[in-house]
């Protein structure tokens, strides 16, 4: 994980740069980067005499190792990436690193992600950031091999949950801190929630809106703890659609004048013709989304939009559509009306947000065509924020289409995702197992567990080439990537177990890192 970014980073060795001045060798060849050292191992071959030396130097060298590459236009435009010095005065390495190597799972029950029963007896090997081996034999290794062993006594193995529609930069935060706190702060806070995330089993999250580039690098480089991150960036709207939370009088806006907060701040990106689409969705990918977000018909947050208004044109969608399909990946849309959601499945997009309010036929269009349909579980329960009035009414709306979306999600055999969408609340942040567990009312444990682990896994796959984690996510199974939970006790039997992570969640990985473990010796 963090080993591989930095090696990108500087992806300069295999060719030739200048040297530093310094340094009268020919070569340099970065051979490891040290994830919690702040260190890189470069390795100098001196040509004339063969030579060859290897150097621990300090990142300051790296950058000008980069800077004299960029000048002869050799270096990928990632500059810095990887530039944080860990051993800064008072700054430890975070320990979980170090339960990095092999893991071996003995006895346990393996729910994979897709059964509706659990395995045999069976053992688990992890090795790197991959399930290497899963066998019902004993497994066996060299006796000196540096494997840690999880004795689980017959407890459930299952894959890292994953939230198909979070916010991380917006989940616990009040709307009206984001709107009016110092930037720095709100990443803070982002921050310490992407590591309750992870601590919820939350392995993988994709962000549907929000600047999370940055925690997102952070936490791969490990310097913070949290989940994987798909960022799509900014979430790109129209004037006065879903996206759009400028103030009165801040409009009208000036053509080429000033970007508004939120804009600024990178959580929208208002854009009003296919050109402005096109231009606001390249500078996402730029950044690194991995998917495109458009709000493409009415929300209950945002108050300058009906939840019946259907937003951008069909040639505005198609625009975000060519950016990402030219970038490998696909555009997903807030909509819940069939003519919100017609329009943009013309135009192209892969995959709905929400959708609650639709039609039977639109929902069987949805089959049709294969669209990935990301639903979420919103009732009028607990589990709802505080609401102007206004938007009081435009959720209740939204709720009472609930049941009525999944029963034609399953109906329809619709490709359907679970995600919490949580904004703005840090209590209900906190319940995001819980939420996962309120599908129970549609579906069986087996199956609601299915949508959040194999099922979600196959909607990230959907970013393509430029997916940052390639790999199988959300599957247990050899050769997949080692996000997985121990839990203690049968979800299956009790899906409620997974409403109280720090009690029976006794083993967090992710990338085969152990970042919890409270098994009892
Ligand atoms: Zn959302």
């Amino acid at each position: 994980m963090a080993q591989h970014q930095r090696q990108v980073a500087c992806s300069i060795p295999v060719h030739p740069p200048a040297p530093p001045a310094n340094v009268p060798l020919d070569v340099a060849v970065i051979t490891r980067a040290a994830p919690t050292t702040g260190f890189l191992r470069i390795l100098f071959l001196d040509k004339s005499t063969a030579r060859t030396t290897v150097r621990k130097l300090k990142l300051v060298l790296c950058l000008s190792l980069v800077s004299a590459a960029l000048s002869v236009g050799l270096c990928q435009p990632s500059l810095g990436q990887g530039d944080a010095d860990l051993e800064a005065p008072g700054l430890a390495p975070f320990p979980t690193t170090l339960a990095r190597g092999a893991t071996l799972f003995q006895n346990v029950r393996i729910f994979d992600g897709k059964s509706a029963a659990l395995s045999a007896p069976s053992n688990v090997l992890v090795k790197g950031n991959v399930i290497e081996r899963i066998s019902v034999d004993p497994i066996t290794f060299e006796t000196n091999a540096n494997v840690h062993i999880i004795a689980a006594n017959g407890r459930v193995l299952m894959p890292g949950l994953i939230d198909a529609h979070w916010h991380a930069f917006m989940a616990a935060t009040p709307q009206m801190l984001l709107m009016t706190a110092d930037s720095s702060y709100l990443h803070l806070l982002a921050a310490r929630q992407a590591e309750a995330t992870l601590m919820r089993g939350f392995t993988t999250v994709r962000d549907l809106g929000g600047p999370v580039f940055g925690l997102k690098r952070a936490i791969d480089e490990g310097i913070m703890l949290g989940p994987r991150i798909y960022p799509s960036g900014a979430f790109i709207s129209q004037t006065s659609g879903h996206g759009d939370f400028r103030f009165l009088f801040e409009v009208p806006r000036t053509l080429g004048g000033p970007l508004s907060h939120s804009e600024v701040e990178g959580v929208a990106a208002i854009a009003d013709s296919p050109d402005e689409v096109r231009l606001r969705a390249r500078e996402q990918l730029r950044n690194g989304a991995t998917q495109i977000k458009l709000m493409a018909g009415g929300g209950v947050a945002s108050p300058h939009n009906p939840i019946e208004s259907t937003q951008f044109t069909e040639a505005e969608i198609r625009a975000a559509v060519e950016a990402a399909d030219n970038w490998g990946t696909y555009v997903t849309v807030h909509a819940y009306t069939p003519r919100a959601i017609r329009q943009a499945v013309a135009a192209g997009v892969k995959c709905i947000e929400h959708g609650q309010l639709i039609d039977e036929p639109t929902a069987k269009l949805l089959a049709d065509k294969g669209i990935w349909w990301s639903l979420q579980p919103l009732l009028d329960d607990e589990d709802v924020p505080a609401l102007s009035a206004e938007s009081r009414k435009k959720a209740l709306e939204v709720f009472a289409g609930t049941d009525n979306a999944y029963q034609l999600a399953k109906k329809h055999k619709v490709k359907t995702a679970f995600g919490t969408d949580v904004l703005f609340d840090a209590r209900i942040a906190s319940r995001q197992g819980a939420i996962l567990a309120k599908m129970v009312r549609w579906y069986t444990p087996a199956e609601a567990l299915k949508t959040a682990t194999a099922d979600n896994g196959e909607l990230m796959a959907l970013s393509g080439f430029i997916d940052p984690y390639p790999g199988k996510l959300g599957v247990v199974e050899e050769g997949a990537l080692a996000d997985l939970l121990l839990v203690d006790g049968n979800p299956l039997e009790n899906i409620k177990l997974i409403e109280d992570p720090d009690e029976h969640f006794l083993v967090i990985m992710k990338d085969g890192t152990i970042y919890k473990n409270t098994v009892p010796k």
